[in-house]
C-alpha cells in the first residue's frame, strides 16, 4: 500500500493541518492502492501564502535561469519516467504500454514544446513605435487538474506558469493524485526556489473551491468537466480572477465517401483510445450515406476485436474506466442509447467476457443515431462510439456544430479543397484532419462550452501573462 499523506508547501513535505485520509482505488482491481490526505482551508491558505511570498522574487528571475531549471526538470522527468508510468497505471488504469508512451510521453512532448516556445518568446514588445508593451506574470495561480491525462494536464499548466514567472498551487484530481505527487518530487529535485510550486491534495468541494474563491489567487487554470468549470467560474467571480477553462467535448468526425477503410478503423481507434476518456475524443462519427453500411461494419468489427484488460498487462488493449462512478454513468448512458432506439452493433452493458472485477466496459458502437439522442449530446467518457449518417456536406457541418461543445472535430477525406472548406466552418478550437497529429506547441482548447483557454506552446504561455502598456518608453 502506497502512503502519501503529505503536501508539498513552501519547498517542504508537510502533514495536513487536520488528518483526513482518502483512499485511492486501482480501477483494474477495485482495491485500495494508496492513501492520501484531503486538505482543508488551513492547508490551502498555507500553500497560497507560500506562493504569494515567492512571487516577488520568482517573477523577476531572468529567462536563462528559469530555462536551466526547466531543462533540469525535463531531464528528471525523463529519467524517472518508469515511476511515472507506473503511478498513472495504478491511479487511473492506463495499460502500461499506453502509460509509458502516450501518458508519460505527453508530459515530455509539452515540456519540450514549452522550452522551445519560451526560448523565443518576447516579453517586451513594441506595437506602436512610441511605447512599450510589457508582458508580465499574472501572479499566484491555482491549477486544478483531472484524472484522464494526468501528467499531460499538469505539465500544460505548471510549466507555462513557471516559465512566465507565476507561482502556483496545484490541486490534482483526488482520484488520480499519485502522478501529481511524483511531479512535485521532480520539481523539488530540480531545485526550484521554495514556494514557486506547491501541491495540496483535496476534492472539488474542499481545496478546489477554496482555491477558486481565494482572495490571494489571481488566476485559476482548470481542466475537467463543464459542471466543475461553471462552479469554478462562479466561485472566482467575486474576486474577478482570470479563469482559464479546458472542458468537455463531443467531437464530430466527418467521414466522407472518398475516405478509405484505414480512416474508418482509425475513427474507432481514436474514440476508444484511453478507454474513451479524452475530452477531444471523436465520439460522433458522421458518415456519408454511400459508405455508411460499410463503415458501420468496419467500426463494429474494430470494437469487437478491441481487447480489454488490466493496466498491469503489456499490450495494446484498453484498460478499465477510472472509477465506479464513471462505470455506472457509462452503463446508464449505454442503456439510454438502447432505450432511445439507437441500433447497438457492438458491445453493450455489463463487463466484457471473462472480467468480473475492475471497472471494465465493453467497447460499444451504436449505429443509426440521430444527433438529438442523449448518447449524441452528452459526454460519455467511455469507449462508446455513436454513428450518424449524412447526405450532404452542409448537413454534416450542421450536425457537427449542433452541440454545446466545441473542442475538437475531425475530417476524413483525401480531397484538399473539401477538407479546408469544411475545417473553416467547424465551430471548434481544433480540427484534426486525416489522422495528422498536431505539432508541438499547437494551441489546445475549445469554443463554446468546451472552455476558453489555450494550452501548449506560445499560446499557453500567454494565458499566464498580464499586458502592460507603458508610454514614453523611448529616451526623452
Ligand atoms: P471533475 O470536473 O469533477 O473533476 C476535475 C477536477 O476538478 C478534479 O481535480 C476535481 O477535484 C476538481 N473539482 C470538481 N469540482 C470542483 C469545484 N466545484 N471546484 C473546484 N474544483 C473542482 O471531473 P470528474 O467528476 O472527475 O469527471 C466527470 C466528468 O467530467 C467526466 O465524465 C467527463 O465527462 C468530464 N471530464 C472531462 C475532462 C476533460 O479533460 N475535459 C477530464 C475529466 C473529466
Amino acid at each position: 500500500m502506497i502512503e502519501k499523506r503529505q503536501f508539498y508547501i513552501d519547498g517542504q513535505w508537510v502533514d495536513p493541518a487536520v488528518a483526513n485520509d482518502f483512499d485511492v482505488t486501482d480501477p483494474s482491481t477495485e482495491e485500495v492502492a494508496a492513501v492520501i490526505s484531503l486538505g482543508g482551508q488551513a492547508d490551502t491558505d498555507a500553500a497560497v501564502a507560500a506562493a504569494r511570498r515567492a512571487f516577488a522574487s520568482w517573477s523577476v528571475v531572468p529567462k536563462q535561469e528559469k530555462l536551466v531549471l526547466l531543462r533540469k526538470l525535463l531531464d528528471i522527468y525523463k529519467s524517472r519516467s518508469d515511476e511515472m508510468a507506473k503511478a498513472i497505471s495504478i491511479e487511473m488504469g492506463a495499460p502500461v504500454k499506453l502509460s509509458r508512451t502516450a501518458q508519460v510521453g505527453a508530459g515530455i512532448w509539452h515540456l519540450e514544446g514549452f522550452i522551445k516556445a519560451f526560448e523565443k518568446f518576447e516579453f517586451e514588445r513594441d506595437f506602436t513605435g512610441t511605447e512599450k508593451t510589457l508582458l508580465e506574470p499574472i501572479g499566484v495561480t491555482a491549477l486544478i487538474t483531472p484524472w484522464n491525462w494526468p501528467m499531460n494536464q499538469i505539465v500544460l499548466k505548471a510549466i507555462p506558469a513557471m516559465a512566465t514567472g507565476c507561482t502556483m498551487v496545484l490541486k490534482p484530481s483526488e482520484i488520480a493524485p499519485l502522478s501529481g505527487l511524483l511531479f512535485a518530487e521532480f520539481v523539488d529535485q530540480a531545485g526550484f526556489p521554495k514556494g514557486v510550486f506547491n501541491l495540496v491534495n483535496g476534492d472539488g468541494a474542499g481545496v478546489g473551491s477554496q482555491l477558486s474563491s481565494h482572495p490571494d489567487v489571481d488566476m485559476v487554470s482548470f481542466t475537467g468537466s463543464t459542471r466543475a468549470g461553471i462552479a469554478i467560474s462562479k466561485a472566482a467571480a467575486d474576486t474577478l480572477k482570470r479563469v482559464s477553462l479546458e472542458l468537455g467535448g463531443k467531437g464530430a468526425n466527418i467521414l466522407f465517401a472518398d475516405a478509405d477503410e484505414e480512416a474508418m478503423r482509425y475513427s474507432a481507434f481514436r474514440c476508444f483510445r484511453n478507454t474513451g476518456q479524452s475530452c477531444n475524443a471523436p465520439t460522433r462519427l458522421l458518415v456519408e450515406k454511400s459508405v455508411y453500411d460499410r463503415t458501420v461494419e468496419v467500426v463494429a468489427s474494430y470494437a469487437k476485436e478491441t481487447k480489454v484488460g488490466p493496466a498491469s498487462e503489456d499490450g495494446d488493449h484498453i484498460g478499465p474506466v477510472v472509477s465506479e462512478l464513471q462505470y455506472n454513468k457509462i452503463q446508464d448512458l449505454i442503456q439510454k442509447g438502447i432505450d432511445e432506439g439507437a441500433r447497438l452493433v457492438a458491445g453493450g452493458t455489463g463487463r466484457p467476457d471473462g472480467l468480473n472485477r475492475g471497472y471494465f466496459v465493453r467497447p460499444t458502437v451504436f449505429a443509426d443515431v440521430n444527433n438529438q439522442m442523449t448518447i449524441a449530446r452528452e459526454e460519455i467518457f467511455g469507449p462508446v462510439l455513436t454513428v450518424i449518417p449524412f447526405e450532404t456536406e452542409a448537413e454534416a457541418i450542421e450536425i457537427a456544430n449542433d452541440t454545446p461543445y466545441g473542442l475538437t472535430n475531425y475530417i476524413q477525406t483525401p480531397d484538399d479543397e473539401k477538407r479546408r472548406r469544411v475545417a473553416r466552418q467547424l465551430r471548434s478550437g481544433m480540427v484534426e484532419t486525416n489522422a495528422r497529429g498536431f505539432a508541438q506547441g499547437s494551441p489546445f482548447g475549445g469554443y463554446k462550452q468546451s472552455g476558453n483557454g489555450r494550452e501548449g506552446g506560445a499560446f499557453g504561455l500567454e494565458e499566464f501573462l498580464e499586458v502592460k502598456a507603458v508610454s514614453g518608453w523611448a529616451a526623452e
